[in-house]
């Protein structure tokens, strides 16, 4: 007889929550062999016992036909002595140190689907159904680890039926944490009406111009017919918001096809488990109200990812706006009787059900360009997964920047980005993200040696950072580096790189706003090399609300015969007020490419003042996708500076003849060309090749793809985000260079 030998795994990774073992149990009995698994804090651990060429087929199978939904990070193995095991056994769960990856929230899979819709299943037509490859996971869980008297479903108690499922090994079922049923699970209604038909009302109420809160798997969604151009006008007013674009959700993909063009790749990301909001370019709006997305060319769409959505959908024929429940940027709600007080002003009806969420968390948003997949928020489907680093970091907290705020929290080459939380100016979010912060370092089980913040000496980072000097090391990191290592960590780059960070606003070395600024160097330090202008602006906030401002500013300072020209655009007082402080000084100077995006959107009157951030730069950017040509305007580059003025004079003068479009394009093709000139000044000086994009004016598909484009005609190898959003979503993981070991 072969000998018996036993073998100790650790397996490390996103392994817990996602089936993993039940498969575990599965192959180790079909190789026969004896022994246990057992989820621990830190991994899971498998003891074999058996023929040594049993096991190592095993190990081969374990990586080789893991679950979907597991990603192994490594494998430790150790041989050891042990007692005889009788059988393989799944034994209770271990709590010890380390962390253990969790697994994001995941759209209903094809099997549950496929039961939901069957008449003889006994969760014919659930709306909770789940199974160990699909439903709530990070939203539910309380504590490490997995399981479920550590979820919100603890309330739950299994029935029979369920609980034999959740017990057996074969089942898709077993320890599927979220397991339920209509006799023991969590229930779904609409508040106030007593109907055994649920989803048909929820779709006559629908059809009837109302409004509706629903809650769905990280929060409250608002909804209403798309189609019904009045309910989606008195949403707008309700919601206080005039023109920011409101999601869609569609029944199906042949659904999303009617509307809008969809490549391959757009289809599998839309159709993925994670199931995102994808921006998709529109075909024919059709009847869609022209209120959903205003003055834009793209549609933000998402598919059904929970049972409820699709139950819903059965009675539904058109699609729904399906926008998040917040307030400018506030936290969205999550909770029932938060929901019912705050959101009584705007909507007429609420679906609730009672599964808590934990941790709220947004939907995600993505765009494809190029065949690559770029975050604009990233949140449910993809937070809380890791990001590997290239390199080893301390124990470690990035605070993140401001506004778009994510902070991330890694140790060792681990970086865990929190799902998108907001702009922390707002009191509530502050305490969502001072929240979200105790239960990550509770999760994930690591407790920082460093923090690291913006230098901006304003932000409420910089502040909470303070009140953790005596404990712990603060470092900080610039804002626009902080985007350029953002880039290389997200993408594992440790070369050199010339790095261009276009972007909004953040706090300099030198004291002044930068913003669009070109470095060279590497995860281990970065040059400022060149970078735009600085101009003035008159009024802080209040300018970027309103880019007539800017356009005054700098009109009053380098052309000031052309200031009377667009007076038109403000009122008596604002005009002499905004000339008064630019004569006095009262400025604050900017490199800002975001600010110079603003300058030209208002220049040519495509927009004056904004409603949702970015409003004027996006406008623009649409425009520019109306006119198809080269030309670009004369620009100067003198000792590192680049000059913006002669393009600012090319505009005016093509203002008197030309249409916006054409002129919105042709300042596209000049940032461009600037690209081009100093990627290429750049190689000669330093002998790189490669080129990164970072920072939030690379959301513009348009400049993105040409930029992309012709510097690859160059021979240039071009670096863009993978993992992380390439706007201020992205900083966190950017700042952990300063823990790095
Ligand atoms: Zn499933
Ligand atoms: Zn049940
Ligand atoms: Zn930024």
């Amino acid at each position: 007889m072969a000998k018996v030998v036993s073998v100790r795994l650790k397996v490390y990774g996103r392994v817990q929550g996602v089936g993993f073992r039940p498969f575990v149990y599965r192959l180790a009995t079909a190789l026969n062999l004896k022994g246990y698994v057992l989820n621990s804090s830190g991994s899971v651990e498998i003891l074999l016992q058996g023929e040594r060429e049993n096991i190592e087929e095993f190990q081969k199978r374990l990586i080789k036909e893991s679950p979907p939904l597991s990603v192994i990070d490594r494998v430790e193995r150790e041989e050891i002595d042990a007692p005889t095991y009788s059988d393989f056994t799944i034994t209770p769960s271990r709590k010890d140190e380390g962390f253990v990856f969790i697994s994001p929230d995941i759209a209903v899979c094809e099997d549950c689907l496929r039961e939901m819709r069957n008449p003889e299943d006994r969760r014919y037509r659930y709306p909770f159904i789940n199974c160990t490859n699909c439903g709530p996971r990070y939203t539910i869980i309380e504590d490490m680890p997995y399981d479920r008297d550590k979820t919100t479903m603890k309330k739950f108690k299994m029935c029979r039926l369920c609980k034999a499922e959740y017990e057996d090994p074969l089942s898709r079922r077993f320890h599927a944490q979220p397991n339920s049923c209509f006799d023991c699970g969590p229930s779904l209604w609409i508040e106030g009406i007593k109907t055994q038909d649920i989803f048909k009302k929820i779709a006559e109420l629908i059809k009837d111009g109302k409004i509706l809160a629903i809650k769905g798997l990280g929060g409250f969604h608002i909804a209403c017919d798309a189609t019904n151009n009045e309910a989606v006008k008195t949403l707008r007013e309700r919601k206080k918001r005039p023109h920011k674009p409101f999601a869609l959700m569609m029944k199906d993909i042949e659904m999303v096809k009617k509307y809008c063009y969809v490549t391959p790749k757009e289809e599998k990301v839309l159709t993925s488990p994670q199931s995102p909001i994808v921006l998709l370019r529109i075909k024919d709006i059709q009847d869609i109200s022209p209120e959903v997305a205003p003055h834009n060319k793209y549609l933000g769409v998402m598919l059904p990812y929970t049972p409820y959505h699709y139950l819903m959908f059965d009675f539904l024929d058109v699609p729904l706006v399906m926008t998040s429940a917040n307030f400018s940027d506030s936290p969205v709600i999550k909770d029932n009787s938060d929901a019912k007080e705050r959101l009584s002003d705007i909507v007429d009806f609420y679906v609730l059900h009672d599964r808590d969420i934990r941790h709220r968390v947004d939907d995600s948003v993505v765009f494809v360009e190029g065949g690559d997949l770029q975050f604009i928020r990233r949140a449910r489907g993809y937070a809380p997964d890791p990001v590997k680093l290239p390199i080893k970091v301390k124990p470690s907290l990035a605070l993140g920047p401001e506004l778009k705020n994510t902070f991330t929290l890694a140790k060792g080459d681990i970086a865990i980005p929190s799902p998108h939380i907001g702009d922390l100016k707002n009191q509530e979010t502050l305490d969502v993200f001072e929240d979200t912060i105790m239960e990550y370092i509770r999760l994930f089980r690591i407790e920082p040696d460093v923090l690291i913040s913006d230098m901006h000496p304003a932000y409420m980072t910089t502040e909470l950072a303070k009140k953790f000097k005596n404990y712990v090391e603060i470092k900080k990191v610039q804002h626009h580096k902080a985007h350029i290592y953002s880039l290389l960590l997200d993408i594992g780059y440790t070369d050199s790189v010339i790095g261009f960070a276009f972007d909004g606003t953040g706090y300099g070395e030198d004291g002044k706003i930068w913003g669009g600024e070109v470095f060279v160097g590497s995860i281990k330090g970065l040059k400022r090399a060149l970078h735009f202008e600085y101009f003035p602006i008159a009024g802080g906030d209040s300018a970027v609300m309103n880019p007539r401002r800017i356009a005054l500013s700098y009109l009053h300072t380098y052309f000031p015969d052309y200031t009377d020209r667009i007076k038109h655009k403000f009122s008596d007082f604002e005009f002499k007020l905004v000339k008064k402080m630019v004569e006095e000084g009262r400025v604050f100077h900017t490199s800002s490419l975001g600010r110079i995006f603003d300058l030209v959107s208002s220049l040519i009157d495509i927009r004056d003042s904004i409603t949702y951030e970015a409003q004027a730069a996006i406008e623009l950017e649409m425009a520019a996708t109306e006119s198809q040509h080269t030309k670009f305007y004369d620009f100067d580059i003198k000792d590192g500076i680049i000059e913006i003025k002669s393009i600012v004079e090319g505009i005016l003068k093509d203002k008197e003849s030309k249409e916006k479009s054409y002129i919105a394009r042709k300042f596209h093709n000049t940032i461009v060309e600037i690209i081009k000139d100093v990627a290429e000044d750049l190689y000669r000086e330093t002998g790189l090749k490669t080129v990164g994009f970072s920072g939030g004016v690379f959301q513009n598909r348009l400049l993105l793809s040409l930029a992309k484009r012709e510097l690859e005609k160059m021979g240039f190898n071009v670096l863009i985000h993978r993992h992380v959003p390439t706007n201020d979503g992205g900083i966190s993981l950017g700042q952990l260079v300063g823990a790095m070991e």
